[in-house]
């Protein structure tokens, strides 16, 4: 099996492939062929080449800092001691402590790890962040673990990290198959290993918390809405009236049903959706709320009595405006981007379009919101849930939303200016624009010693 052909079905990177058992409903097998990693680091190469940057800053670039893999024991509830394997990468913090997300799911890798490390320096230097880059995860499904099992991974996961992680150091937050709940047992294993005197200025070690233990209104949905706005930025520059259009989502968990649900309020009719269990079609619209509510409680939308179940390649086909992969990465291959039927791709998920499905949709004319900037309202809420932790304040829900939407729209102009005045596509003016950033301090601090 090719990569290109089916990207659906050869789930990513680097090693031998190998059978990863799949979520309940599922009966695929993931092969390991897809390169996730060299594929960010060819787009690093790209927009280095596009900003002249200094050979030093991109050969710092090309590799994270330090990679950590942990392989932890812990007892589960039939009394067996299972290993996990856990892994944290720090790309890079010259512009601030590391920051990134925590994915719990059987295909992480190391190669994928880094990759999405790196991606975290460039959305941060983008967004002008204080943060740099790092990404973490442990290789398991979430979903075929019991509730104090799922805690004790992740409480001992924690602690393995120790001092790897802190609140000016490296901030972890939710990523594919972890949440708030996983951020507060993260935060209180944490503040349990500092110390009772420390225990109140730890706070900020993790962000994406519930909201009664340190988090912040308006960071549930915050990758959702910043990519919400970006929409409706690219609405007003194409002149495009979102009242009345239609968009399908793959992915209906944080970023995809917030995405559909604040977008409903547009105007903007969901009319297909997928994601691990699926796909489902209803040409009158799903209702976003409803679909959200049976996923928080079923945990996929298998079974959902609003729409007709179809397969993969028909939800690609589905005629619809806009098309939001909120799911893995290498989703959309040649195929997948021949069968779009789409004026433009929001990629809430990190890398959904590998770089030959995107060769043919910009040859075939559909715009691109490039996952380094459309998913970076998360991170950037993140960093304002950091500063009212600092600074023990809570910011209403509306500051937090007004303050994103000035981010996103400032975020979004630059990188639709620097793409028209250099002729490039987006993804480079959103990798050139934060290396540049990114270089503008090495120049200027140079290197130890
Ligand atoms: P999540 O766990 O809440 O949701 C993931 C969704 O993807 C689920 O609906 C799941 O069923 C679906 N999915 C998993 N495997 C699939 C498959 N093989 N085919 C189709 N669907 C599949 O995770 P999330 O936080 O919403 O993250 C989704 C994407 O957005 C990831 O790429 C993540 O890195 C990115 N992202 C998340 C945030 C955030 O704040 N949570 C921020 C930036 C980027």
């Amino acid at each position: 099996m090719k990569p290109s052909d089916s990207p659906s079905e050869t789930l990513k990177t680097s090693t031998a492939p190998s059978a990863i058992p799949m979520p309940p409903g599922s009966s695929r097998t993931i092969i390991k062929e897809y390169d996730f990693f060299k594929v960010v680091q060819d787009y690093l190469d790209r927009a280095a080449r596009t900003v002249d940057l200094q050979e030093f800053v991109r050969t710092i670039l090309s590799q994270p800092k330090n990679e950590l893999i942990i392989n932890f024991p812990v007892r589960m509830d039939s009394g067996e001691v299972r290993l996990f394997k856990g892994y944290r990468v720090q790309h890079n913090n010259l512009l601030g402590p590391f920051k990134g997300g925590m994915r719990f799911h059987p295909s992480v890798t190391l190669d994928d790890v880094k990759a999405l490390a790196a991606m975290m320096t460039w959305k941060c230097a983008l967004m002008r962040v204080p943060f740099g880059g790092g990404k973490g995860g442990i290789k398991f499904d979430p979903h075929s673990v019991s509730k104090s099992e799922l805690q004790r991974i992740t409480r001992r996961f924690t602690h393995a990290l120790g001092e790897n992680i802190g609140p000016e150091y490296d901030i972890p937050a939710p990523d594919v198959g972890t949440n708030s709940q996983t951020m507060a047992w993260m935060m209180d294993t944490y503040s349990n290993m500092v110390g009772a005197a420390n225990k109140q200025t730890v706070k900020g070690v993790v962000t994406g918390k519930p909201v009664a233990s340190g988090g912040t209104l308006g960071r549930a949905k915050a990758t959702g809405q910043g990519a919400v706005f970006c929409i409706v930025e690219w609405a007003k520059e194409k002149a495009f009236d979102l009242e009345g259009s239609t968009m399908t989502v793959q992915g209906f968990g944080n970023v995809g049903s917030h995405l559909a649900v604040i977008l409903s309020r547009l105007g903007v009719s969901t009319i297909a959706v997928g994601d691990h269990s699926g796909y489902l079609v209803n040409p009158e619209g799903f209702n976003a709320h409803k679909l959200q509510d049976w996923v928080e409680e079923h945990g996929s939308i298998a079974g959902y009595p609003g729409g007709k179940a179809i397969t993969r390649e028909e939800f690609f086909r589905t005629k619809a405006d806009i098309f939001a992969p909120c799911a893995l990465e290498n989703q959309i291959g040649e195929n997948e981007a021949k069968w779009l039927d789409c004026k433009m791709i929001v990629e809430g998920a990190n890398g959904p379009t590998n770089p030959a499905g995107e060769k043919i949709l910009l040859e075939r004319g559909v715009d691109i919101l490039p996952d380094v900037l459309a998913n970076s309202g998360g991170v950037t809420v993140s960093y304002y849930e950091w500063v009212q932790n600092k600074r023990s304040e809570s910011w209403t829900e509306e500051e937090v939303d007004g303050k994103l939407e000035r981010a996103m729209t400032r975020a979004y102009r630059e990188v639709a200016d620097f793409a028209r005045q250099n002729k490039v596509d987006r993804r480079t003016a959103a990798y050139a624009l934060a290396l540049s950033r990114i270089e503008a301090v090495y120049k200027e601090r140079e290197i130890f010693p």
